[in-house]
C-alpha cells in the first residue's frame, strides 16, 4: 500500500512537470488514488465535471505518467468519489448526459432553464453589477457605432428558441467608446423583455467565479449555472488570464454556441490581437460577427452630452447647459465618452455648489484638463506592415515570409521595431504576427534598428517619416 502511494506521488510529480503548475493545480490537485489492480489504476476526483474534463483532455497524459512508473498499467479508471461531507447544494443532481460533439470530444449537455434549478445555483456565479443608466434608451447612435448597435439590438430582442444569427457577437473598441454601455443595454433589454435569462459578467468575474468555485468544489454548480442561461455577455475579455481559466472559457464558449445559446463579447482589441488566448479560441471568436466601434465623431459626442444633460435634469430640474457650451464641449473633448460624462458631472457640481448658471467661461475653466491636445491614434500592426512594405517596395507577404535576402530583412526589422515602439504588443505577439517568428528574433530586430538609427542618419530619417505616416 505504501509503495503504491509512493508511486502515486511520483506519478503526480511527473504530471505536475508535464502540464505545469497552473494546470496541475486546477485539474489534478484533488485527484486521489483508489487502488491498482493488475493493469488498471483506479483514480477518483470530487466532481463529475473534473472527471469529464480530465477524460477529454488529459487521459493519455495521465496514463503515460503511470506507465513511466509502472509499464504494466494499461488502463485508467476515473471515478467520482462521493463527498465525505456534502458540499454546497447537497441535493443530488441527475448525471448530465454526455453529448458527443462533432469533433468527437465530450461536451457536457446544456440543460434548459425550465428544468435546471437556475435561480438557486445562479448564486454560484452571480452576475456583475449593472448600471441602470446604461440602456438602449440612453445609447446614442452615430456613424461609428451603427452596426454594433444594430447587432446588439437584434441579440437583445431575440426570444428563446429563435435561431441565433451571429454567434458570438464580438464588439471591440478603445477605452470609453461605449462597449460596456452597449453590453449592459443588451442585458437589461434581454432580461426585461421576455423569458430569457441574460447574464452579464466581466472577464474578471468569470475568472474569479471559476477559481472560487474550484476552490470550494462547486465547479459543477458553477458550470450548471452558466449553462442555464440563454445569453452570456462577457465584458473586457482582454483581461481573461491564466491557462486553466482560458481552457474553461473555451469549453464554456463551445458548449454554449453548440447548444444555440447566444454569446456576446466586448474587448479593447480584435480577436486576432488577444495574444494570451490560444488559436482555437481566437478562431471561434472570429467565427461570429466581429464589429469595431470607432472613435466618437463630433455629432455623436454632442448627442451623448445632450443625453447626459437630460438624465441629470431628471434629478436637478434647474440644471441647464446652453447650446454654445454643449458645442464647445463636443468640439474640444474628443477623447472618449468617459470624459464627456465627467465634464457634465463637473458642470453640474459647480453650478449646484455655487448656485450659478452654466456659462462658457465656467465650462472652459472647469474642463480644461479634460481637453487633450491630440488624441493618440491606435496603430495596428497591419498598418505598420502596409506602410513599411510600400516604403521599401516589397509586398506584405515578403515581410511575413521566411526569406532572408537583404532587401526584405531590413524592412522586416524596421517593421518589427515600429511594432514594438508604436503599439503595446508584446514581443511574442509581434513575432506571431510576423509569420510566426520567435520573440528573440523580434528582440534582435528591435535592438538592431535601435542601434542603427542612433548612428545612421538616413535610416533615422526614414524611420521618423514612417512614424509620421502612421500617426497621421
Ligand atoms: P467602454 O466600456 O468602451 O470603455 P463605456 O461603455 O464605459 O466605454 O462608455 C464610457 C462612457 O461614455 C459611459 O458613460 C457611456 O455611457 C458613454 N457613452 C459611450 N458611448 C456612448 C453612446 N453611443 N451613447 C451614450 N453614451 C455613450
Ligand atoms: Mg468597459
Amino acid at each position: 500500500m505504501t509503495s503504491e502511494q509512493d508511486r502515486w506521488s511520483r506519478v503526480k510529480g511527473r504530471l505536475r512537470s508535464t502540464v505545469g503548475e497552473d494546470v496541475y493545480t486546477s485539474w489534478f490537485a484533488r485527484m486521489d488514488l483508489e487502488g491498482v489492480q493488475d493493469e488498471a489504476v483506479r483514480l477518483s476526483v470530487p466532481t463529475r465535471f473534473l472527471k469529464s474534463w480530465i477524460q477529454a483532455h488529459y487521459a493519455e497524459r495521465v496514463l503515460s505518467c503511470w506507465q513511466a512508473e509502472m509499464p504494466e498499467v494499461h488502463r485508467i479508471d476515473l471515478t467520482v468519489r462521493s463527498p465525505v461531507r456534502p458540499v454546497a447544494p447537497a441535493r443530488e443532481t441527475p448525471a448530465p448526459a454526455e453529448a458527443k460533439r462533432s469533433d468527437g470530444r465530450h461536451a457536457p449537455e446544456l440543460r434548459s432553464t425550465a428544468t435546471a434549478p437556475v435561480s438557486a445555483s445562479h448564486d454560484a456565479l452571480g452576475g456583475s453589477p449593472l448600471d441602470p443608466r446604461l440602456t438602449f434608451a440612453s445609447f446614442v447612435v452615430g456613424r461609428s457605432n451603427t452596426l454594433a448597435h444594430a447587432a446588439a439590438r437584434q441579440v437583445a430582442e431575440g426570444r428563446r428558441g429563435d435561431a441565433v444569427m451571429f454567434n458570438p457577437l464580438y464588439i471591440h473598441a478603445g477605452v470609453g467608446l461605449g462597449k460596456t454601455h452597449l453590453l449592459q443595454a443588451v442585458t437589461w433589454a434581454g432580461n426585461s423583455g421576455n423569458e430569457r435569462k441574460v447574464l452579464y459578467l466581466t472577464a474578471e468575474k468569470f475568472m474569479y467565479g471559476f477559481v472560487a468555485a474550484l476552490k470550494t468544489q462547486t465547479a459543477l454548480a458553477f458550470k450548471e449555472a452558466l449553462r442555464g442561461i440563454d445569453v452570456l455577455v462577457i465584458d473586457d475579455l482582454q483581461f481573461l488570464q491564466g491557462k486553466s481559466t482560458q481552457a474553461e472559457f473555451c469549453h464554456t464558449l463551445n458548449a454554449l454556441i453548440d447548444a444555440g445559446r447566444q454569446v456576446v463579447i466586448a474587448a479593447d482589441r480584435p480577436p486576432s490581437d488577444l495574444e494570451s488566448l490560444d488559436d482555437r479560441v481566437r478562431s471561434r471568436l472570429a467565427g461570429g460577427l466581429v464589429v469595431e466601434m470607432g472613435s466618437l465623431g463630433e455629432d455623436l459626442r454632442l448627442g451623448i452630452l445632450k443625453s447626459r444633460v437630460a438624465a441629470a435634469r431628471g434629478h436637478h430640474a434647474s440644471f441647464d447647459v446652453p447650446e454654445d457650451v454643449l458645442n464647445y464641449l463636443a468640439r474640444t473633448i474628443t477623447h472618449n465618452g468617459r470624459d464627456l460624462e465627467g465634464a457634465i458631472n463637473r458642470l453640474l457640481a459647480h453650478s449646484k455648489l455655487n448656485n450659478q448658471p452654466v456659462t462658457l467661461e465656467m465650462a472652459e475653466r472647469e474642463v480644461r484638463d479634460l481637453i487633450r491636445p491630440q488624441e493618440p491614434k491606435r496603430i495596428k500592426i497591419e498598418d505598420i506592415q502596409r506602410v513599411v512594405a510600400r516604403q521599401y517596395n516589397v509586398s506584405r507577404s515578403d515581410l511575413l515570409s521566411s526569406r532572408r535576402t537583404a532587401n526584405v530583412v531590413r524592412p522586416r526589422q524596421v517593421a518589427m521595431y515600429l511594432a514594438k515602439t508604436l503599439t503595446l504588443r508584446s514581443l511574442p505577439e509581434i513575432g506571431r504576427r510576423f509569420g510566426g517568428r520567435d520573440h528573440t528574433t523580434v528582440l534582435h530586430a528591435v535592438r538592431k534598428i535601435e542601434a542603427l538609427v542612433a548612428k545612421d542618419i538616413a535610416l533615422n530619417e526614414e524611420v521618423e517619416s514612417l512614424k509620421r505616416q502612421l500617426q497621421e
